[in-house]
This record gives C-alpha cells, structure tokens and sequence, in this order.
C-alpha cells in the first residue's frame, strides 16, 4: 500500500480528507494523519475560547473515522525531504509516498523585545487556553491590553467586553484606524462599536518593549495585568527549520500546483504555504481543494492544466460580541446585526459539513 502523510488536521487537511474520503482515494492508497491535537480545532473561534464565551468543546470536531485513514497523535519535530521521513517526538518516524505539510502558523514578534516572554497568544489552542485562564481568573477592574487591531484581536477585544464587563481592555493598533485596509464605512463602524462600548483604541502605537506587567508604546509605559500578542504571525517552526525557499513571511514558496519545487510529493496547505491572498481558514479550504485535484489527476494518469484558476474567496467576516459584526461579502461591506447572524451560520455550516 502508498501512503499519503497529512501534517495537522487543521482546516486545509480536513479538506483533503473530506475530498478524498471515502470514495476519492485509490484503492492502493491509505492516509495517515498526524497531529499533536486528538481532534480538529476550530482555530477562527479561539478569540471567544480565550474571553470565556464558548466552551472548549465548541471548539472542537473531531476527526472523521474511516477504515483508510490512521489518526496519529504526536508533535513532529523534523520533515526529511530526502529520505521521505517524518520524525515525531517519542514515536518511530513515519514514511511517506506523498505528503502535505499543513502545520498553520505561529505568532510573530517582530523582534520586539519580552513580546515573547510577557504577552499570552491565541494561536494554538493549548495557548487560548492559558489565555483564557489568564483573563478569566482576572481580579475584578484589571487592565488587559490587546497588541494588533487585526480581525483576531478586534474579535478578542469586543468578545472580552461582553464576557468580563469590568476589565478596562486597550485595543493597540498600529493604522490611524483600525482595519485600515478596508472600507472606510467598515473601519469606522468598528472604531464607533469600541467607543460606545468603553474599549480603549490607541491608534497608531508603536509597541517598542514588553516587560512583566509593562507595554511600552513609543516608549511610553503603560502598566496592564494581561498583554495578549495578535500582531503577526508566520508559518509553524517546522516549515521556518526546512532548508527550502521562502517568501519574505517565511512561508514555502510553491510551484503552481502546491508542491516545494523538486518534489512533487510534497505538497504545502494553509498558512504554511505562500499564496497570493492573506491566510485564512478559507483559503486553506480553497487550496485543499485544489491539492486534491492534482493528485487525483496525477494519480488516474491525467494532464494537469497549464494554469491552476485563482482560489476564490468569498469574503471576511468578523464579530463583535455576540450580536453584532461586520464583514465584506461579494466586495459590498456589512455590518450590523446581519454580519454576526451571517457569522455564526457559516460556523454552523462549517461544524456540520453543510460548507
Ligand atoms: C482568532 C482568530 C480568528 C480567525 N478568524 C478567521 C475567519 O473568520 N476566517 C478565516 O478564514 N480565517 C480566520 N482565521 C485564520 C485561520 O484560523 C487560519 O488561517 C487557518 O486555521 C489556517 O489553516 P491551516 O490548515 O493552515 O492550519 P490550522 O487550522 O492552524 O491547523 C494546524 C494544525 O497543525 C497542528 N500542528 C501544529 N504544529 C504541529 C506539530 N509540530 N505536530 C503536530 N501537529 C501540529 C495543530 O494542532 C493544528 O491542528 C482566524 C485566526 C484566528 C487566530
């Protein structure tokens, strides 16, 4: 039997899997999946895991169960090109015949110095946890400062506001608004939802230095109980370590079927992979979906096309708490009610395979 490798079960090999099982895998193929997680972590919801307004178990799905799928649980540790080995911490290594790396991504820090020591993440789900402690266990009128007015931290902010209504919670933005990079209406409606609901925005900061209980914006401290880091991220260490080529993010560059260059059998998904889109949980899917199409083509013997089309992306959509949100859709900007209601119905597709 050929062994197909999937690296993380996160959202870009869930796809494969989905694409492939149960019926789109050659009968001489098995897959083996390995992830250090028992179960696929809904990543988007991490903001609300942290504020303490879903449970742990809302975040999770678990894996699918097939006779043609093995579900290892193990961190890896190092990815052999040459030998076609993956090595896992505590375990034999496994080989492969093809493999796809879709390990997600980690925070970044931009060099700044302590931001790695003193500030708590919501990047992997082990983390959101400790963040969630962190700010649950909080003394009541406790300061909790957010770095990176992005999606994720906007998320986290206002879903704080309403779990833990005490907290005077400072949201630090580098951009003179946040979400600068879309529609005035957008920005400005999020910016108008934090000063109506008492949450700081500090508009165009400058985090210089991070010390136990101590931001520096532009030099200027700022004392605070909890920091929480949502200011960049880059691919996981596993990808950073391999000795392939990068883009300036850190992230493989591929050829335009998905694979590292010189080896068709290894293929990269999701925030690992270098795309001409910002990463996100739906153009992991996107990808995935492609992946699968080259290795079916490959695998019946078929042509590839000449062109892969663009992945297309349906649009953004972000919360506000529970009741309200915003988004782009089709290239229109929404906000409001409908944006959340939007929101929590492709969560719910997603969670049972409706998406
Ligand atoms: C708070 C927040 C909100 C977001 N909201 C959205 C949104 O609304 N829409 C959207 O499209 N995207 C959103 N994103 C981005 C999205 O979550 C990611 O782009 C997406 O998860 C990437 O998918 P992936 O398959 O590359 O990796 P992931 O889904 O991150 O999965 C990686 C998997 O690899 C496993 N893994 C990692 N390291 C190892 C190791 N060494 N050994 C074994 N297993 C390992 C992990 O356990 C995990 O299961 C959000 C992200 C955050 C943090």
């Amino acid at each position: 039997m050929k062994k197909l490798v999937l690296l993380g079960g996160g959202y870009g090999n869930m796809r494969v899997l989905r694409e492939l099982l149960p019926h789109h895998l050659p009968e001489d193929w098995t897959i083996t999946l390995i992830d250090k997680v028992p179960y696929h972590s809904l990543k988007t919801e991490y903001y609300a895991l942290a504020a303490g307004t879903v449970s742990d178990q809302d975040v999770r799905v678990s894996f699918p169960e097939e006779s043609k799928l093995n579900v290892q649980y193990g961190e890896v540790t190092h990815i052999d090109l040459d030998e076609k080995l993956v090595h896992v911490a505590h375990s034999e290594p496994v080989s492969y015949d093809q493999l796809v790396i879709g390990l997600g991504c980690e925070d970044k820090y931009h060099n700044i110095p302590g931001a790695d020591l003193y500030t708590h993440s919501i990047q992997s789900i082990g983390k959101a946890r400790d963040t969630y402690q962190k700010l649950n266990n909080l003394s009541a009128n406790s300061v909790v400062s957010i770095v990176g007015g992005g999606l994720s931290g906007i998320e986290l902010a206002s879903e704080l506001r309403e779990s833990r209504p005490d907290l005077t919670i400072k949201l630090f933005d580098r951009g003179k608004t946040v979400l600068s990079s879309f529609p005035e209406r957008i920005s400005l409606y999020v910016q108008n939802w934090f000063a109506s609901n008492g949450v700081e925005v500090v508009n165009e900061a400058n985090i210089t230095k991070v010390e136990e209980g101590v931001l520096y914006n532009n030099d200027q401290p700022v004392s605070t109980d909890v920091i929480v880091w949502t200011a960049g991220i880059q691919p996981n260490k596993i990808v950073q370590a391999m000795d392939i080529e990068k883009d300036r993010q850190g992230r493989a560059i591929l050829t335009p079927y998905h694979n590292i260059p010189q080896h068709e059998e290894v293929y990269v998904v999701g925030d690992c992979a270098s795309l001409p889109h910002a990463p996100s949980a739906q153009l992991a899917e996107g990808q995935a979906e492609q992946i699968v199409e080259v290795m079916r083509k490959r695998w019946n013997g078929q042509p590839l096309p000449e062109e892969m089309p663009s992945i297309k992306l349906k649009g953004t959509l972000g919360s506000l708490g529970k009741k309200k949100g915003f988004g782009m859709m089709a290239d229109r900007p929404i906000t409001g009610r409908i944006a959340r209601i939007l929101k929590s119905g492709v969560l719910w597709m997603y969670k049972f395979h409706k998406g």
